[in-house]
């Protein structure tokens, strides 16, 4: 039969990856060129029918918290997934994804499932992060890759069915 599964997701990665935007996109289907860092709401639900299950996602945006990393373990303790965030124009911003990667790798759950989503693909003129690199690095550390654009809703609602199918049936 069809199961019911509550997922704790969690979003890490730089400020200005584009976090609160892929949230906002995948919740509301709006997209804001001046994002606030504060947006006040730190949490969303929804909702993702995958063919044998009905995947209802419980989403932790952090308000800037990223910036003090040792808030950190106490927004991804109990998550089921994870999508690690960085900005294809911002080489730094990959790296930074990098270390949230090992740092999840050691301390997360150990079944948690991770995806890596280079964002702001709609600026393809400024990128700095090669696609290939971002991918052949997700495949030796277990995660599964997407470019996104939270702007133009490209591989939005993807990343979460992908997220939605790898989950563990319980
Ligand atoms: P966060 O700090 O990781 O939550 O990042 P935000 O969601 O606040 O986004 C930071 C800035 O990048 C904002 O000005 C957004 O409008 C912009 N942004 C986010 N996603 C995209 C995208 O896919 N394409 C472009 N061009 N800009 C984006
Ligand atoms: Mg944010």
């Amino acid at each position: 039969g069809n199961k019911n599964i509550n997922a704790k997701l969690v979003l890490l990665g730089d400020v200005g990856a584009g976090k609160s935007s892929l949230v906002l996109r995948f919740v509301k289907g709006q997209f804001v060129e001046f994002q606030e860092s504060t947006i006040g709401a730190a949490f969303f639900s929804q909702t993702v029918a995958v063919n044998d299950a009905t995947v209802k996602f419980e989403i932790w945006d952090t308000a800037g918290q990223e910036r003090y990393h040792s808030l950190a373990p106490m927004y991804y303790r109990g998550a089921a997934a994870a999508i690690i965030v960085y900005d294809i124009t911002n080489k730094d911003s990959f790296e930074r994804a990098k270390k949230w990667v090992q740092e999840l790798q050691a301390q997360g759950n150990s079944n948690m499932v991770m995806a890596l989503a280079g964002n702001k693909s709609d600026l393809l003129d400024a990128r700095k992060v090669a696609a290939e690199e971002a991918k052949t690095y997700g495949e030796e550390n277990g995660l599964f890759f997407m470019e996104t654009s939270a702007k133009a809703a490209t591989n939005v609602n993807d990343l979460f069915y992908e997220i939605a199918k790898r989950l563990p049936r319980l």
